[in-house]
């Protein structure tokens, strides 16, 4: 049998993508809840292999030892970066693959435009030029973020005397190249093709470099949406049903997390691209010394037994020093003597959506006793100990009180509402934004300087003892 004899009809085709969408669908479905979530992710990575699988073959089959050499390539890579990468490395991981996409789907645009001599309808080269541009913007966005998160490139916002005004000039020049090529579609020059393809990989520079890291969650994520979309009209193009459906999944998906991060955060997503901050200030985290109270684990033990109620707040900390077992042994000893704990979950606490929901998930704590902030936030004046486990900026009341801070508008764990604090944490360093955090200095609050771990151990273990 020749491999040609093995190519599928277009309805066998047609079937194979229908079973991949419907896995697609139900694995983003499962990944509503951190119960379901590992599942929802096997059954969509299913639904890709079924898809991919039938794509091949069907019309590549001469390829197919290049294609392969590439699979194994790709599939090596990403699964030796998969098992080494560290919770705590997540959000670049994401940022890194989202680029890889994004530039993928850009040079599918290029290919497909060297592939057709005669010409082209309107109705496929539009998608490919906006596969083109958004595939170019969302690869070096991508890139940027990553060597942000990574600390290859500063976090801090980096900006350009009139960043906003070259910017729109860009977009301007990029759009005024689509519509010649357009107009030019009977023989389009490639030299103005390889401009836009340039032209949007600066744009997708000059937006992401001056946003700083603390609002990069959310670029990442609306990157992510626009990889989506790329891919969809790399879909149209290549008239592939396939990565229509896969593209417009990420795309929606990605847009509804990108708005709701940034309703978390209290911003505009156009606030948060055009305005620029959100980046650590220079001089920030400085050495000024402010009185502040520091505790023992002993302490902090008698604190929190003697509370009825208790509100742990976790935060990028807890994922560093993996706290999350021992955090649910101490919420398990306080349990036991009939003090009422829960944790408040703020929406983009750690580095990651959903960061501190697989983490406690991962200790198997109930997903009952996870608050989010919104509703845990009324009940804090009346917390009698409100434990910080290596959060800072979701707890940081200048959100509220400082109008000119990096973190202004963004809505908080209201920590400082509560009758007596603990916090957690190795140092007075600041957290992600850079700032300084004015709970450690309130009379209310106790620094426990310790890795949360250890520190969460010896509580446990005191509480234990009482
Ligand atoms: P922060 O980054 O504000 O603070 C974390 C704190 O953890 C640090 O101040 C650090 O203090 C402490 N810490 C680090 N290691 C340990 C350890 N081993 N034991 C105990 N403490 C430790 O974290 P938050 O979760 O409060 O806030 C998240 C921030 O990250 C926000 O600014 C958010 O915008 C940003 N972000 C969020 C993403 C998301 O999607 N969730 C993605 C990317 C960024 P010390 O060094 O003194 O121990």
């Amino acid at each position: 049998m020749t491999l040609g004899a093995l190519a599928l009809d277009s309805d066998a085709l047609a079937v194979c993508y229908i079973v991949a969408f419907v896995l697609f669908i139900f694995g983003v479905r499962q990944g509503t809840h951190p119960r379901t979530a590992r599942r929802g992710n096997w059954i969509a990575a299913g639904g890709m292999a079924i898809a991919v699988a039938a794509t091949l073959a069907t019309d590549v089959i001469g390829n197919w030892p290049l294609i392969a050499t590439g699979l194994i390539i790709g599939t090596a890579i990403g699964v030796v970066a998969s098992i080494r990468v560290q919770m705590t490395e997540m959000p670049q991981l994401v940022a890194l693959y989202n680029g890889l996409g994004g530039g993928a789907v850009a040079l599918i645009a290029w290919s497909e435009f060297r592939h057709v001599s005669e010409g082209f309808g309107l109705e496929e080269f539009i998608p490919i030029l906006f596969a083109t541009v958004i595939g170019s913007v969302s690869f070096w966005g991508s890139n940027v973020a990553f060597g942000k998160l990574q600390g290859l490139i500063s976090g801090a916002s980096v900006k350009l005397p009139g960043q906003q005004v070259i910017n729109a000039l860009l977009l301007v020049g990029i759009i005024a190249l689509c519509v010649v090529l357009a107009v030019d579609r009977d023989s389009p020059s490639e030299g103005l093709f390889i401009a836009v393809l340039v032209a949007a990989g600066v744009l997708g520079l000059m937006v992401v470099l001056p946003i700083g890291g603390a609002d990069m969650p959310v670029v990442i994520s609306l990157l992510n949406a626009c990889t989506g979309l790329a891919a969809a009209g790399a879909g149209f193009a290549l008239d592939n049903i396939a990565l229509i459906v896969a593209g417009t999944l990420v795309g929606s998906s990605g847009t509804i997390l990108t708005l709701e991060m940034a309703t978390a955060m209290n911003r505009s997503v156009g606030n948060i691209l055009f305005a620029g901050f959100g980046g650590a200030p220079v001089g920030s985290g400085s050495s000024e010394q402010r009185p502040h109270t520091s505790i023992g684990s002993q302490d902090a033990a008698i604190m929190l037994a003697y509370a009825d109620s208790v509100v742990i707040v976790p935060g990028y900390g807890l994922a560093v020093a993996q706290a999350q077992h021992a955090i649910k042994e101490m919420a398990d000893a306080l349990g036991q003597r009939g003090v009422t704990v829960r944790y408040a979950i703020h929406p983009v606490a750690g580095r990651m959506p959903g960061h501190m929901n697989v983490l406690l998930a991962e200790a198997d704590v109930e997903y009952e006793d996870l608050v989010e902030m919104d509703d845990i936030n009324p009940d804090m004046p009346q917390t009698d100990v409100a434990i910080v486990v290596g959060a800072n900026d979701v707890t940081n009341p200048a959100a509220k009180t400082d109008p000119n801070s990096p973190i202004a508008g963004m809505p908080i764990i209201e920590v400082d509402q509560a009758r007596q604090v603990i916090v957690i944490k190795r140092s007075m360093s600041p957290g992600f934004a850079g700032i300084d955090n004015d709970l450690f200095y309130d009379d209310k609050t106790s620094m426990l300087f310790s890795d949360a771990k250890a520190a969460a151990n010896e509580i446990a273990s005191a509480i234990a003892e009482l």
